[in-house]
């Protein structure tokens, strides 16, 4: 199965996706993740594979006494396009390796902002979350005002570009949370995981947790199927 990942492209969002653009071990290694992880395990006694029972039970006692470091050796390596306002919680988690596009460099285009479908409430109870949604027509209404505002950024972009003004300045007319940014981030499984569960969590802000739970669900799972149900039960699950 994971052989089908590498290229696999997901979409997020109205117009954001994630891609899985490679994978350690390759999948033509013939190894799978959750071997790897295991033969990791078994040097501190210099053995490998017992066998899938055997395997399965050391992955589950290595995630349940937190034994970490043998989760490092699988590697993900996704390219991600997502809004600024997502990156810009994303990058916050240190251990990914990332590189992204550059807006000195290349011109947004106008289809590069993000629309949401709903606008969430600010919540009662929690000043950083949101809860519930406007009513149809109020939010229709946002939804025209914010393509205006998009509209208007770029047609200041556009016109400050026309004038000479170079790309690194005349992007400041962007509304700049919303923008679409594309980059590609390396991560191994063990911190991969401590994104997830942060991430995936109620409290994560809606336009990251998708992209978390796309990771969860069309990655992670499939590339470490032993991994990812240790990390329900263990982790997610707290058993
Ligand atoms: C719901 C939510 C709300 C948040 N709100 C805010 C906010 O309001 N303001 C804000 O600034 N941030 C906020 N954050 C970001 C949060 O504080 C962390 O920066 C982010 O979640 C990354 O977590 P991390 O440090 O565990 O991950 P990583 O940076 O990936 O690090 C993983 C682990 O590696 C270790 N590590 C990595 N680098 C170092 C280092 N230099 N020194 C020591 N140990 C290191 C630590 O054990 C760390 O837990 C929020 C996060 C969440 C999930």
């Amino acid at each position: 199965m994971a052989e089908q990942l590498i290229g696999k492209r997901v979409e997020v969002l109205d117009k954001g996706w994630i891609e899985l653009i490679d994978l350690m071990p390759h999948p033509a290694s013939k190894i799978s993740g959750d071997l790897a992880i295991v033969n990791a395990a078994r040097v501190s006694f210099l053995g490998e594979s017992k066998g899938p029972d055997r395997d399965k039970k050391l992955l589950f006692y290595l995630l349940r006494h937190r034994h970490t470091s043998p989760f490092e050796m699988v590697e993900f390596k996704f390219r991600v396009r997502a809004p600024l306002v997502t990156w810009w919680q994303w990058a916050r988690h240190r251990t990914w390796n990332m590189n992204a596009q550059s807006g000195r460099y290349t011109p947004f285009q106008e289809s590069d902002f993000y629309v949401p479908d709903v606008w969430r409430r600010q919540s009662k109870d929690n000043k950083q979350a949101s809860e519930g949604a406007l009513a149809a027509a109020e939010n229709d209404e946002l939804t025209r005002e914010l393509l205006d505002h998009y509209a208007e950024g770029f047609r200041l972009y556009s016109q400050a570009l026309e004038q000479g003004v170079s790309k690194e300045m005349a992007r400041l007319f962007l509304p700049g949370f919303s923008v679409y940014y594309t980059w590609v981030a390396k991560i191994d499984a063990h911190n991969l995981m401590r994104f997830l569960r942060l991430r995936m969590a109620s409290d994560a802000q809606f336009e990251i947790r998708v992209y978390a739970e796309a990771i969860n669900q069309r990655f992670f799972k499939r590339a470490l199927p032993w991994t990812a149900e240790a990390f329900e039960r263990y982790v997610l699950n707290g058993g």
